[in-house]
């Protein structure tokens, strides 16, 4: 039975990173038909952030990629949040310790702290493990009597953990293959504190465990606990769990990770908090469908040429095999290709809500057909909805001025003559369609051996503002005949 989770800790907005990380878990469920657990990883307090479950909640949702189990979603293993768990890890760090797995160790942080200056001044660095344990604080250097009185003096402890000398361990992950570690070079990582509070180590283990997680997908960030979590399983005697280790998220461009600093180049969150400083992805108009789309090709790839993936496609598509044990690099003119293709695939109708939600902030009331046909006609070159008034300003007011270089380029002396008969050729067109317009205003132009060049530039400048936009004839049938002319006269005036 398949069930992995998203183990995130309410440490702030949900990142790039951090979502990809929750996209791949809900896949890999989905796929096997199994269940995606949320599990909250609050037990550091001094880095909670309050609202960022919510969030974080808020976020998945959005992506339309819910949990199954979680907080609130009650499935037989909860609690889901470690803060609410907290009263059960300490008889296992307590078990590890009656397995001689684990030890009490006493060393305050300033004598901690005087060893490691002491071997950096001596080129070498402190590790605390069997280099070490001996000559300090801790139930391997003392006697049963002195731990004791210690305990019972209520004196401060950690329990850490007893790692192996000089094994071979081979560590599995589905991503990279088998990878030997020299158990030797490994710390005694600290399980449990005084203060009645595991650290990540014991708490992840613990909890994997107990809510029976099949397969450990997450960061390569935690590839270094890899050989402890390893060991943990093995020291409780308890079946491990699968891992693999998803690639890094690389900067668009240079050397490194993708961080939050990179703003609104990519290390983003969600929403809130970056993208044009304050936003997040769902503000600057991503539709969650492109978001998803792009996170599950950072790292991943399906074999093929297929780019657009819907969810359903990702689910039966993916596998974590084909999960690249290389950095991917983060793009962000490829995010807003991905958009620009999901717009496409929107219909006319829910786009020209959004656009009219859009027109109406600028006072620009419209009849929704209007805006649909608007919108038809330039969806096509726009990634986001808010593209849209950049890209049909026109259609709904005359342009404000002319751009100035086609001015230089399409206005020519004469051209004002010419204007003025075309308006008044464009005021007996009976059926003002743009058929209709583009026969009368062809036939205009041979009946006068004028030429298409004289005439359809400076009328697109006038109508437009610009050289840009679709078929003039489509532009003017539907801005109207009064309009298309009224746009001459101004101009010519
Ligand atoms: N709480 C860890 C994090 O914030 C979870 C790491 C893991 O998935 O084991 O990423």
């Amino acid at each position: 039975n398949v069930r992995v989770r998203f183990a995130p800790s309410p440490t702030g907005p949900l990142h790039i990173g951090g979502l990809r990380t929750a996209l791949f878990n809900y896949l890999f469920a989905k796929k096997h038909g199994g269940d995606f657990v949320l599990r909250i990883e609050d037990t550091d307090q001094n880095r909670f952030v309050e609202g960022a479950e919510e969030y974080i909640i808020e976020a998945l949702n959005w992506c339309g990629i819910p949990f199954d189990e979680g907080p609130g979603k009650e499935g037989g293993f909860g609690p889901y949040r470690q803060s609410e768990r907290k009263g059960l890890y300490k008889a296992y760090a307590l078990e590890l310790i009656e397995k001689g797995k684990a030890y009490y160790a006493f060393d305050s942080a300033e004598t901690l702290d005087h060893h490691r200056r002491d071997h950096e001044a001596k080129g070498k660095t402190f590790i605390y493990n069997w280099h070490n344990r001996l000559k300090l604080t801790n139930s391997l250097s003392l006697s049963e009597e002195e731990v004791k009185a210690k305990l019972e003096a209520g004196e401060d402890y950690v329990i850490r953990f007893k790692s192996p000398e000089h094994e071979a361990l081979y560590l599995n992950d589905i991503i990279r293959g088998e990878i030997k570690i020299d158990t030797s070079i490994l710390d005694d990582k600290v399980l449990f504190k005084s203060d009645g509070m595991p650290t990540y180590h014991l708490a992840n283990i613990v909890d994997d465990h107990l809510m029976q997680i099949s397969h450990v997908i997450r960061g390569e960030e935690w590839l270094p606990s890899l050989a402890l979590h390893t060991l943990l399983y093995d020291a409780f005697g308890w079946k491990t769990p699968k891992f693999a280790h998803l690639p890094l998220i690389m900067k668009p461009v240079g050397k490194g990770k993708l961080s939050k600093r990179d703003g609104e180049k990519g290390g983003f969150p969600v929403f809130p908090l970056t993208w044009n400083q304050s936003e997040g992805y769902r503000e600057a108009g991503f539709f969650p469908e492109a978001v998803v789309n792009f996170l599950a090709l950072l790292g991943w790839n399906p074999g093929t040429e297929q780019e657009i993936f819907s969810l359903e496609e990702l689910v039966s598509a993916f596998t974590l095999e084909r999960v690249n044990k290389s950095g991917a690099r983060f793009d962000p003119e490829k995010n807003n290709w991905y958009n620009q293709q999901w717009l496409q695939r929107k219909s006319d109708k829910e786009l020209s809500e959004w656009f009219a939600a859009e027109l109406a902030k600028k006072q620009i009331s419209s009849e929704q057909d209007y805006v649909q046909k608007v919108v038809s006609l330039i969806k096509e070159r726009a990634s986001f909805v808010k593209d849209f008034w950049e890209l049909g300003d026109y259609y709904f007011e005359a342009p404000s001025s002319y751009n100035e270089k086609a001015v230089k380029k399409q206005w020519k002396e004469g051209t004002p003559e010419i204007m003025e008969q075309l308006a008044s050729v464009l005021n007996n067109v009976q059926k003002f369609e743009s058929s209709t317009i583009e026969e009368e205003v062809k036939g205009w132009i041979s009946d006068n051996e004028l030429s298409f060049g004289k005439v359809m530039p400076p009328l697109r400048l006038i109508i437009v503002g610009d050289m840009k936009g679709p078929h003039l004839f489509d532009i003017m049938e539907l801005i109207g005949k009064e309009e298309s002319i009224n746009r001459i006269k101004t101009a010519i005036a």
